[in-house]
């Protein structure tokens, strides 16, 4: 030990370090509320953790990230200013599923480490991580950092007209989102917590006031959720 290292106690040595405060993975599908929901959380001075930002700021030009995907696909997944061409990269992958193994190989231990970080900086009593495929994407590995799961559940029909509303692209395109992500009932199961979206704002707030009180009294749990 160094002269004037602290002992770690039993307790700490059982910590993940990433994060000793709780955690709990937002999740639902396309549209279905979860900015709705973590705007809520985050006006009641809650540190949101965003899976889509962390995507987009690994990527940045000149990260370890990007360098590599440019060494493993060819330099046409970057444009002249060394961005990431997200529309040629999604294209090509929709299309040949080695290269979207590639790139998820690639991009996935990246977030995780970044998430980890995040969470062990923020400072609110929990850490909401939000994130689209918390449940779809086992392989990055997001449950296993989430003490719960909070799903925002909206009707389908709902969810395609919201989000088609909101989004430039069209109603099919939003559709076969949709049935790449999973069912609202394998969903549902997996959830620790449920809120409806399926009325007005008001109502779910309503929803999440108690909900935060209860995250508020939660212990972090040193249980890894598979
Ligand atoms: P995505 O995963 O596609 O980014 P999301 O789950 O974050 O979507 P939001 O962006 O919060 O969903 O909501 C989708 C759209 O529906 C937005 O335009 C939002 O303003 C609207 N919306 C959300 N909740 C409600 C509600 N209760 N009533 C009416 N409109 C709503």
């Amino acid at each position: 030990m160094q002269p004037n290292a602290l002992p770690i106690t039993p307790a700490q040595a059982f910590q993940p370090f990433y994060s000793n405060k709780p955690v709990i993975g937002l999740t639902g599908g396309i549209g279905s509320g979860k900015t709705a929901v973590s705007d809520w959380f985050a006006t009641q001075g809650i540190t949101i953790v965003d899976a889509d930002v962390v995507a987009h700021q690994i990527m940045q030009p000149g990260s370890r990230t990007l360098d590599k995907l440019v060494k493993t696909l060819g330099s046409w997944v970057i444009d002249s200013a060394g961005y990431m061409d997200r529309a040629a990269v999604r294209e090509h992958v929709f299309k040949n599923n080695k290269a979207l193994l590639t790139l998820e190989a690639i991009t996935h231990p990246a977030i995780r480490q970044e998430i980890k970080a995040q969470l062990a900086a923020a400072a609110s009593v929990y850490v909401i991580l939000s994130a689209p495929l918390l449940l779809e994407s086992a392989e990055a590995g997001l449950v296993s950092l989430c003490d719960r799961i909070l799903v925002v559940d909206v009707p389908e029909a709902l969810q395609l007209e919201r989000a088609s509303r909101r989004d430039t692209q069209s109603r099919d395109n939003i559709a076969a989102i949709m049935a790449n992500q999973l069912s609202r009932v394998a969903r549902n199961q997996q959830a620790d917590d449920i809120v409806s979206n399926a009325s007005d704002l008001a109502s779910l707030y309503a929803q999440l006031q108690p909900l935060h009180e209860r995250y508020l009294m939660l212990e972090k749990s040193f249980e890894v959720r598979r």
